[in-house]
């Protein structure tokens, strides 16, 4: 069998069936997808210091030789102490291992090795400080400490799996590639205009890189890579729902006897926005239309327009939402208008019980008075057991927690479907163009009357105690708080103090870079948190919601919230979602430093949703300048649009694109680099490339090795 990247794992020596379970776990399914498993820092034993150099608690290199044979000693039952002095020529360090007494055999006396690890200086007053070294990384040195590695990879892990498994098994994959002398799926006009490295130095260095600046080439190469297939992707999946598809045409799209039921007059953005989607759904080519608003800018009611004119000319609509809680909330909303308008409208979600699931499918494909006109849910919308009698229209609401993939299956379920997608994140045009190759776009820019303005703050910790107090008035008078933290739990990150793969820059003087001393204050954790209000707030509710929890604990608190039964809600930013919670008039964002300033922007759309006068409070510790101002552009500024296009040029894409995508939430394409990636030029190469070949080959038979992995690329689940 010829050995290839596209073989199996298993196929790898050493990978049994556990092996090649947990490392599936982790998304590699095939040598190349193991190569695919990028790692998440970077140990720098290359920047070897000596001892007097070094900071106390600082991970650091050093060459040190052994100056005393290395001695066992046992501490206590099954516990074993390995001891050794090694030197250099500024100092001598204490070097100890727990419990490995093999190594005993390994260090040998007058022989040099470059030790990594964290050190402990402690300063003596003679000024003759003592170092040791706690259980270092060893590597000897045979002729010359430059012969080793300078960055030893470090892993994402799981269990069953350890660094040196995945080193080794990565380090087989790499042979395969020289010796199957693997093509590069992208063309070399391709490669030469965006001044790209070839795949197998790409996928060569990402592992196993001599120098910074090939590591960095290497980065580059990947990340374009992810854009690439990421827009192809799009672009095929866009083009299979629309090229030889005939959708319905509306001929009757009055719409008066639905605005005559609402509270309110709609605002001109609104209205311009209904017409534009009115005008989609008198044609006959599929409509295929991204609404773009802030959060509060009224697409509910654009929505219930498209439906209304979907279920006029005898079709179905579906409305599909992120959570359970949302898809209620809109069809609280919606069906008493739509009843009025003898639609008949039904909520599908995953917790109803089989048998109303099963009465729901029946409504959904009879003929007669009993057929569901509209129908509101969940993913349970897509579930195999649904089909439609006549579905005309779908519609995705904050569009950002699906991928391109669910959005298509729903649009399957009917032949030919108008398709609206409707997202709160408000990208800039530019990028909204290239992300969404496929759609039109529509964008509001205006709130309805009256919406209040939440005064913004930005304050640092010494206003814990007028915080606190402000708690206290708020929710005195009834108000409730939303509290965001970017933790989940304090912890200090074992690879802290490495190189993040974050960290290093396309271009440019990465040692500069990497060693600028980051002044990031330390992150206040969601639980611990939330238990330090709890004291502080005997008599108040306090309740915690976080990434990790089951869709039905989070679903369940949100709804304690929603219904004011909670008073506090401290979260890590799956709160983000759209729910609605009017009472709701305070924000607190903990560590602000960490959030994009769209992010902020959506957090702060939380509140100020009803007629309490709303706040959103900043605390940030940190002294960064880049910090402070984005922190004084979310005072000053309030509409999202702006905000993004500030982002934009602050933060690079990377933010948008993984909004955009939906990749974490979906699970569905694997962005790994992609989302780290602060370079714009890249991301518009990428895409305009994809451009190209598309117009070139639209279903892509001239490039083959392309389409294989656009399809391997979109069914990689991302696994960590
Ligand atoms: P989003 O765009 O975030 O989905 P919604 O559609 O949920 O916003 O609208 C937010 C609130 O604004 C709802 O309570 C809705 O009834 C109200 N609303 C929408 N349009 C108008 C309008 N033109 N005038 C007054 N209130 C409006
Ligand atoms: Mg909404």
């Amino acid at each position: 069998m010829k050995r290839d990247l596209n073989m199996p794992i298993k196929a790898l020596k050493n990978v049994g069936p556990a092996r090649e379970a947990a490392l599936k776990k982790m998304g590699a399914e095939s040598v190349l997808s193991l190569l695919r498993l990028y790692p998440r820092s970077y140990e720098n034993r290359g920047d070897v210091k000596r001892l007097d150099q070094t900071e106390n608690g600082e991970k650091s290199a050093l060459c040190l030789t052994v100056a005393t044979a290395p001695k066992r000693a046992l501490i206590k039952r099954g516990m074993s102490l390995l001891k050794f002095r090694a030197y250099d020529e500024s100092a001598v360090a204490e070097v100890t291992y727990f419990n490995q007494d093999y190594l005993a055999e390994k260090f040998v006396l007058g022989e040099s090795y470059r030790f990594y690890g964290r050190i402990e200086r402690i300063k003596k007053a003679s000024g003759k400080d003592s170092f040791s070294l706690s259980s270092p990384a060893a590597e000897q040195i045979k002729e010359s400490v430059s012969e080793l590695r300078p960055l030893i990879p470090i892993y994402p892990l799981t269990k069953g799996l350890s660094q040196n498994i995945i080193g080794k098994l990565v380090g087989e994959a790499l042979s395969i590639i020289s010796a199957s002398g693997e093509e590069d799926p992208l063309p070399s006009e391709i490669q030469i205009r965006n001044k790209l490295c070839g795949r197998s130095f790409a996928l060569r260095n990402i592992h196993s890189p001599e120098t910074f600046s090939d590591l960095a080439a290497a980065k580059k190469r990947l990340i374009f890579e992810e854009f690439f297939y990421f827009a192809l992707g799009i672009a095929v999946h866009g083009k299979k729902r629309t090229v030889n598809k005939k959708a319905r045409v509306c001929n009757d799209r009055e719409i008066s006897p639905l605005l005559s039921l609402l509270p309110y007059s709609l605002t001109a953005a609104q209205q311009s926005v209904i017409e534009e989607i009115s005008a989609d759904m008198a044609k006959e080519a599929p409509m295929g239309r991204l609404l773009v608003g802030d959060v509060g800018c009224g697409k509910t009611v654009c929505a219930a327009a498209a439906m209304y004119i979907a279920v006029k000319n005898g079709m179905q609509a579906a409305l599909m939402a992120p959570t359970e809680i949302l898809a209620t909330q809109h069809y609280k909303d919606l069906e008493p208008l739509f009843s009025e308008l003898g639609i008949k409208t039904r909520l599908l979600t995953g917790s109803l019980s089989p048998l109303r699931k099963r009465k729901i499918y029946e409504s959904l494909v009879s003929k007669g008075e009993e057929r569901t006109d509209v129908v509101i849910g969940t993913h349970a919308l897509i579930s195999e057991g649904v089909s439609f009698d006549n579905l005309g229209l779908v519609i995705t609401d904050e569009q950002h927690r699906f991928g391109v993939k669910q959005r298509a299956a729903l649009g399957d379920k009917g032949r030919g479907v108008h398709m609206l997608v409707m997202s709160a994140t408000p990208i800039p045009r530019s990028l909204a163009l290239t992300l969404y190759g496929d759609l039109e776009l529509s964008m509001i820019k205006e709130m309805p009357p009256g919406r209040q303005k939440v005064d913004t703050f930005a304050v640092d910790e010494g206003y814990r105690e007028r915080i606190n107090a402000f708690i206290e008035k708020l929710t005195g008078e009834g108000g409730q708080v939303y509290v965001v933290c970017p933790a989940v739990e304090e912890k200090k990150e074992d690879d802290e103090g490495d190189i993040r793969f974050l960290d290093i820059p396309l271009s440019g003087d990465i040692r500069d870079k990497t060693f600028e001393k980051k002044e990031a204050p330390p992150l206040k954790s969601a639980v611990k948190y939330s238990e330090e209000l709890s004291l502080r707030f005997p008599k108040k509710t306090v309740a915690f919601v976080h990434g990790k929890m089951k869709a039905a604990e989070k679903d369940d608190v949100m709804r304690r919230f929603a219904i004011g039964e909670v008073d506090i809600l401290v979260s890590t930013t799956v709160i983000e979602v759209g729910v609605n919670v009017p009472n709701a008039c305070l924000m607190i964002v903990e560590n602000a430093e960490r959030f994009g300033l769209s992010q902020l922007h959506q957090l702060r759309g939380r509140v100020g949703r009803g007629t309490r006068k709303s706040y959103c409070i900043l605390v940030s510790d940190s002294r960064g300048e880049k910090a402070a101002e984005r922190l004084s552009i979310m005072k000053n500024t309030y509409d999202g649009f702006v905000i993004a296009e500030k982002d934009l040029a602050m933060r690079g894409p990377g933010d948008f694109v993984e909004n955009a995508g939906g990749i974490r939430q979906s699970g569905e394409l694997s962005f790994r680099l992609a989302d780290m990636c602060n370079d714009g030029e890249l991301l518009e190469g990428a895409f305009s490339a994809a451009r190209e070949l598309i117009k070139a080959s639209p279903d892509l038979s001239m490039y083959p090795a392309i389409k294989n992995e656009i399809e391997t690329v979109f069914d990689m689940g991302n696994k960590y």
